[in-house]
């Protein structure tokens, strides 16, 4: 059963309705953010590049996408791994420079206003 949610004042994120980084960019980070070395990224996500890095899987396919995403992007998306995303995912900021620029290669207006 659904618990219905109470009508809000605040209009959902961006960042819901879009997924352009998920799906545009190469995602690296250290080893010590997978499990195996005591963080929290699930290890079948990370793919190790170097001793000391790992990538994010599905994110340097000739068409990347993150193998966390689900959805469409553009439309309604979100991170299957959200509360375990590694610090690139973290850091990268909605309505940055870098974060319209993969929106307008999606087709996607920018954002006004950083999130
Ligand atoms: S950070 Fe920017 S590009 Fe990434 S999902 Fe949010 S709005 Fe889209
Ligand atoms: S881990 Fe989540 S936030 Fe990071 S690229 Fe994948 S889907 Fe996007």
């Amino acid at each position: 059963m659904t618990t219905p949610h109470a009508p809000s004042s605040k209009p959902p994120h961006p960042c819901l309705a879009c997924g352009a980084c998920c799906a545009t960019l190469r995602v690296d980070f250290s080893i010590h953010e997978t499990q195996e070395y005591g963080g929290r990224v699930p290890q079948g996500l990370a793919e190790p590049i170097t001793d000391t890095l790992c990538r994010l899987r599905g994110t340097d396919y000739a068409r990347p996408r993150c193998a966390a995403l689900t959805g469409t992007v553009g439309e309604k998306v979100a991170c299957g791994i959200y509360e375990w995303r590694p610090s690139p995912c973290r850091e990268f900021a909605a309505g940055s420079d870098a974060c319209n620029r993969v929106r307008r290669r999606h087709h996607l207006p920018p954002l006004e206003q950083p999130h």
